[in-house]
């Protein structure tokens, strides 16, 4: 039987483990290899696994918590992914139980001490308007417009799939910024980002600080399947393409199109472009001309294996298979939902 420890912290929603023991210790000015010894001793196990699914309830029982109040609500939080069962499209699937990759949660809703969280969201607070992603924090004086983006990301974002680790969010905060860095003097980017007392955004975090509902905007954009799958028809140039992308992620973030949004839009259409080729070459094999590999399946596997995100959020069914160079075959469905997301090559890190 554990015994249970004296200060009552109400843990933060969808709060993992590790987070919650950090803040345990550092209440009860406790050592946190000493709990971790204590959980393992009462589960019966020989060394730490934050993933035993043992450790939720002994470490709400061991924080004086309600059973199950530290185990992760699928329900609520589970995450939207492309893994196959049986579609390729998403949907919250109850065989994989995906959540997002852990995050850092509002420091005002942990009691002031760090932690980390799964919730379905992003980086905004809505209670208590504050930032928190990665080590950056902050608090915004423009609630409305950081509200809608939250809400943005918490409902239709998620239910593509995409969230601040998918890799979406950062291709689009890489064109906020081109787009930024091409417009004249004072640009928006730079005069929010002097309240914030930043020099010059340069990475993923301290562009969707400065900039959430405009990279929020463009990440809704550029995941609409009527936005994307024009785009990625080879038929029509890449140059004509990108012109069209330009304009439109231009109009996202409240401007006209410039020089620097200009060429990355076109290095990203012309390497979404390649990456259809690409996925439209997995379908061939050198036995077969055609492989049963559907082409819903092609673009997620070269998705993943080319870090082309883009080609998650097309209609598959209105992708011209014009790939006619092999590219290795599809490999098993298994392989393929469990690959971890990535950001593009010119996404922001
Ligand atoms: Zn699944
Ligand atoms: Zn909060």
């Amino acid at each position: 039987m554990l015994r249970t420890l004296p200060i009552l912290i109400e843990p933060v929603a969808g709060e993992i483990c590790d987070g919650y023991i950090d803040r345990l210790a550092a209440t009860h000015l406790l050592d946190v290899p000493d709990i971790r010894r204590e959980l393992i001793r009462h589960i019966g196990r020989q060394g730490w696994n934050s993933s035993d699914s043992r450790l939720p309830d002994a470490l709400a029982q061991l924080a004086g918590l309600p059973l199950h109040a530290l185990t992760p609500s699928f329900e609520e939080h589970g995450m939207w992914v492309r893994c196959g069962h049986p579609a390729w499209s998403p949907k919250k699937c109850a065989r994989c139980r995906r959540f997002d990759t852990p995050r850092t949660a509002c420091t005002l809703c942990a009691g002031g001490l760090p932690t980390l969280t799964i919730a379905r969201g992003g980086a905004y607070c809505t209670r208590h308007a504050q930032w928190s992603f990665r080590d950056l924090h902050a608090t915004i004086p423009e609630t409305d417009e950081y509200e809608w983006a939250e809400r943005q990301v918490k409902t239709t974002l998620w239910e593509r799939g995409v969230t601040l680790h998918t890799g979406e969010i950062n291709l689009a905060a890489a064109l906020v910024r081109a787009w930024n860095d091409g417009t004249p003097e004072p640009c928006p980017l730079h005069t929010r980002s002097e309240r914030f007392g930043l020099a010059s955004p340069r990475s993923y975090e301290e562009t969707l600080l400065c900039a959430y509902p405009d990279v929020i905007r463009v990440a809704t954009l550029i995941t609409t399947r009527r936005v994307i799958t024009p785009l990625l028809d080879t038929a029509v140039s890449a140059l004509t393409q990108a012109d069209r992308f330009t304009v439109a992620v231009a109009a996202a973030c409240g401007g006209h199109p410039n020089e620097g949004l200009r060429m990355l839009a076109r290095a990203i259409v012309g390497y979404a472009h390649r990456s259809v080729h690409y996925a439209a070459g997995l379908r061939r094999t050198p036995q077969t001309k055609n492989l049963a590999c559907p082409m819903n399946r092609a673009l997620i596997v070269a998705a993943g294996r080319q870090r082309a995100c883009l080609l998650r959020h097309a209609t598959p069914a209105q992708i011209r298979d014009t790939g006619w160079k092999r590219t290795g075959g599809a490999p098993r469905p298994r392989a393929t939902r469990n690959r971890p997301l990535q950001p593009d090559e010119l996404a922001l890190p």
